[in-house]
């Protein structure tokens, strides 16, 4: 948790473009987006993955990445959007803190993942 870049995030340790805050989640702007308006959401106390995660905490992080889903997606125009989360380094998972991804997308946007 000591190194934690999303935990420093949470605290205010180092910055990040916060989009969405509450009792117990954060959202904030990728810094290496995949496509506009790709935005991370994490739950305050640190979690690794969906295996630790307390279920009120992942309740209440879900719960906001719909909030922001709809909203991003009305607010960009977007045609569709990914919704996704990685659990541990096979999978993918770079930043061991929960997060759910929201990345934005558009008909023939070209984006290749
Ligand atoms: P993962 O592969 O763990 O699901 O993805 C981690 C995501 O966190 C990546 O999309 C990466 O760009 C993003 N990320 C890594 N470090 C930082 C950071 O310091 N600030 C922000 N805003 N995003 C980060
Ligand atoms: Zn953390």
């Amino acid at each position: 948790m000591g190194d934690c870049i999303f935990c420093k995030i949470i605290q205010g340790e180092i910055p990040a473009t916060k989009v969405y805050e509450d009792e117990k989640v954060l959202a904030f702007m990728d810094i290496n987006p995949l496509n506009d308006g790709h935005t991370l959401i994490v739950p305050k106390r640190h979690a690794e993955t969906i295996f630790e995660i307390d279920p009120q905490d992942l309740i209440a992080t879900i719960k906001v990445a719909q909030k922001l889903a709809i909203a991003i997606k009305k607010a960009l125009d977007s045609d569709g959007m990914i919704v996704v989360q990685l659990n541990n380094k096979a999978a993918g998972q770079m930043v061991p803190h929960l997060h759910i991804h929201l990345i934005p997308r558009w008909e023939n946007d070209g984006l290749q993942i």
